[in-house]
């Protein structure tokens, strides 16, 4: 047996035409559609290259996406001016600080500046807050897109165990909380849970299992329970190949549904970005 797989391509498609769908609608009511800004520090080639990609989705949507690059030596205080600037312009419904920063900028504090209605990655500390309240639509865009391609399985999370390896603050932290809210049980697996020579005993446990560490061929495909969902943040440059955390080959022979890397979990998280910017533009149509 071999297992589904999750394609992210057919999954971010179908999400972009309920996107462009609500788009049209809200079209229609306000005259309007959200305008977003990325602020990209330096010109870093493979930062641009996402930039256009992010941008492709946008304008396919119907979304205003507009690239502000700034000089590599902006100083913390003049980008935080700049985003002071932005969050006071009642054109701009959406600003994102495009990673890799430069030395000299902290991302979160300058994440923190940007008007919480208007933080497109909802990585805003007040975010972060409320993702923890469930109270706020607004949801980082990886750990989101984890979640739409697991409701793809339809599996209910409800008492499942789940198994997230990982725990940085843009993908395992965020993520955890997500499942929790799902009723799911989950277990947080990080580099000291490698250290103790635990991370194959949890694994063997999960029913869902998602791994976003970074390291190629860190899950072996044997590890994995028969008829899980195993979901592949990790991205991984092998000689010319992209691979993911988990050992794919082996893994899809006992895995119920697995996504590829690539293909998988990235093109869906292109997409959970501009859900994030209807939704703050959505907001902002309430508070104003
Ligand atoms: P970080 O480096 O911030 O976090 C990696 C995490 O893995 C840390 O929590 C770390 O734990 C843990 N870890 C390291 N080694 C081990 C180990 N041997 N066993 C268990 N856990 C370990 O990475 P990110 O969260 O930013 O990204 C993770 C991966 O996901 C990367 O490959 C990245 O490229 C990819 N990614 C993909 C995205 C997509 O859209 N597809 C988006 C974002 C990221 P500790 O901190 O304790 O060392």
């Amino acid at each position: 047996m071999s297992a589904q797989l999750l394609d992210g391509k057919i999954l971010a498609k179908n999400l972009k035409e309920d996107l462009c769908t609500e788009i049209v609608g809200l079209k229609s009511k306000t005259g309007k559609a959200p305008v977003v800004v990325n602020i990209m520090i330096g010109d870093d080639h493979a930062a641009c290259a996402y930039a256009k990609s992010q941008q492709k989705v946008a304008e396919y949507i119907g979304i205003d996406y507009r690239l502000n690059i700034l000089g590599k030596d902006i100083t913390e205080d003049n980008l935080s001016k700049h985003i002071k600037e932005l969050n006071s312009n009642p054109k701009i419904n959406g600003i994102m600080v495009h990673k890799p920063v430069p030395k000299q900028i902290n991302h979160q504090t300058v994440s923190n500046r940007i008007d919480m209605v208007k933080d497109l990655e909802g990585v805003n500390v007040g975010n972060v807050g409320k993702m923890l309240l469930g109270q706020t639509n607004i949801i980082p865009c990886t750990p989101a897109a984890v979640m739409e391609h697991i409701k793809s399985t339809k599996i209910d999370l409800r008492g499942k165990e789940v198994v997230v390896v990982g725990h940085s603050e843009i993908v395992g932290k965020p993520l955890s909380l997500l499942l929790l809210q799902e009723m799911a049980t989950v277990t947080v697996c990080h580099v000291a849970t490698s250290e103790a020579g635990k991370l194959v005993d949890h694994i063997a446990r999960a029913d869902v299992l998602i791994v976003a560490v970074g390291k190629a061929g860190l899950i072996k495909g044997d590890w994995i329970k028969q008829g899980a969902v195993v979901i592949d943040v990790g991205i991984n440059q092998v000689g010319s190949k992209i691979v993911g955390d988990v050992e794919f080959d082996v893994a899809k022979k006992k895995a119920a549904f697995i996504t590829p890397v690539p293909g998988g979990v990235g093109p869906v998280t292109v997409v959970m970005l501009m859900k994030n910017a209807i939704e703050a533009f959505k907001c902002q149509l309430k508070d104003g």
